[in-house]
């Protein structure tokens, strides 16, 4: 049995209520579990092991297969395109641009659209088919656009998509057409975005699932039982996400919170979150103590370019409880970091990079020790922005203030005349 609660006031709501935000003081919503597990954490370690093996494809969803922990009977239908199951890459590279003994890299990028969105909305859109909505909608910097765009075409629902016009890489966009979602290009950033669709929902019948909605966040949560067990259930000293919407670091808050309770791990880790400069309210949160909305946002890193992130309340509540922190990165900082990344064969869009940047950083103040174990987690997919990519390796990035980002990792392209002395002499030097 699950409810959804009020994280201020505490009032209780059935799970089946379609409501994003508390109807007494407006605050946000946990889905909360009422009854103990029956399961042990030694027998729900052995559970999920053994579905590993199972050709279900409950089973075989890195999101499902945790299923103890989320909100749902055990014979609900539910919209999956095989979401999680992400790697963990051990990076030598970036742990030495960090100045690591040892750096891992959960990726989610690795995911059937490319972000770690997918893993929040097979449950989202799961709610939404329970619920019997026809129409589901985002407000969306990308990502969320084309992971909602998919599961909507699985589920057969319509879906309606706000993106900030001319803010969207090509990429993103591209999905969301071809999972036949309707595009709306609104003018504004993605912070009016947000705001109409808020209202809208209040008034229609509509289904939303940014992560305000707590069902997203539920699937999220799984995430960092993923990794856990990738870890062998041993808590990392460090885990470094990017913030945004902040609801990504919640979820992680939530799922180590859980995680702890039920005896599943042993150990603490500490959540830390990185902003862009430029789109940092929740950074700036940090140093003065107050919330305030950044009406400006900007950074190239545009799946964190948000000035009113709505789970800051909750992303918060993580990073205070585990002991983390809350820094900024420039905009060179992001791209040196997320050259590095690439050249570990990993590769990220800029909003990942944050993380490897922020850490870079945190060893630099001392916060994180050089022999610590420290999880990145990785949002999004390299070719998720391929313009920055080039741009960066031709040098000619510029941040949106006009000013020249270096390509310090720069990697040009050659041009050579058609004849194999020509070639060879190009690559004389490698
Ligand atoms: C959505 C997104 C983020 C931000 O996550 P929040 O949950 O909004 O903080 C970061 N990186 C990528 C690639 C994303 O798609």
């Amino acid at each position: 049995m699950f409810i959804q609660r009020c994280i201020n006031c505490a009032t209780e709501f059935d799970l089946d209520e379609r409501i994003y935000v508390c109807s007494h003081c407006g605050d946000l919503l946990d889905i909360e579990r009422v009854e103990p597990l029956a399961e042990g954490p030694d027998e729900l370690r052995a559970i999920w092991s053994d579905r590993l093996k199972s050709s279900d494809a409950h089973d075989r969803s890195g999101v499902w297969r945790f299923r103890e922990f989320l909100p749902f009977a055990s014979d609900v239908q539910v919209v999956s395109l095989g979401e999680g199951n992400t790697p963990l890459y051990d990076a030598p590279r970036s742990a030495e641009y960090c100045g690591l003994t040892s750096l891992k890299l959960k990726h989610q990028g690795n995911n059937p659209t490319g972000s770690f969105k997918d893993t929040g909305m097979t449950v989202a859109v799961t709610q939404a088919l329970s619920l019997r909505m026809h129409l589901v909608a985002c407000a969306s910097t990308g990502n969320t656009a084309a992971s909602l765009a998919a599961y909507a075409a699985r589920a057969r629902m319509a879906c309606a998509i706000l993106v900030p016009e001319g803010q969207v890489s090509d990429a993103k966009l591209a999905q969301a057409l071809d999972y036949g979602a309707k595009v709306l290009e609104i003018e504004g950033n993605f912070d009016v975005c947000m705001r109409v669709i808020k209202e809208l929902a209040e008034q229609s019948s509509l289904y939303l699932v940014n992560s305000i909605n707590s069902f997203r966040i539920e699937g999220q949560k799984t995430v960092a039982f993923e990794l856990a067990e990738q870890l062998g259930w041993q808590s990392p000293d460090h885990l470094v996400v990017p913030g945004g919407n902040l609801g990504n670091s919640s979820a992680f808050g939530k799922g180590l919170r859980e995680m702890l309770e039920h005896g599943l791990t042993r150990k603490q880790t500490r959540i830390s979150v990185i902003q862009a400069e430029g789109a940092a309210p929740f950074a700036r949160f940090y140093d003065s103590g107050q919330f305030v909305v950044e009406k400006q946002p900007h950074t190239l890193a545009t799946a964190i370019k948000i000035g009113a992130p709505v789970s800051w309340k909750k992303a918060s509540r993580a990073v205070n409880e585990t002991g983390g922190c809350v820094i900024t990165v420039s905009e060179q900082e992001i791209a040196d970091a997320k050259a590095t990344i690439g050249r570990d064969g990993i590769g990220c869009e800029p909003a990942s990079a944050t993380t490897v940047a922020g850490i870079r950083k945190l060893v630099i103040d001392g916060f994180i020790k050089k022999d610590e174990r420290v999880v990145a987690v990785l949002t999004g997919h390299l070719l998720k922005d391929t313009d920055y990519v080039i741009k960066y390796h031709s040098q000619t990035l510029t941040t949106p203030d006009h000013k020249l980002i270096r390509g310090t990792f720069g990697n040009a392209i050659t041009r050579v005349a058609a004849r194999p002395c020509a070639i060879e002499s190009a690559l004389k030097n490698l």
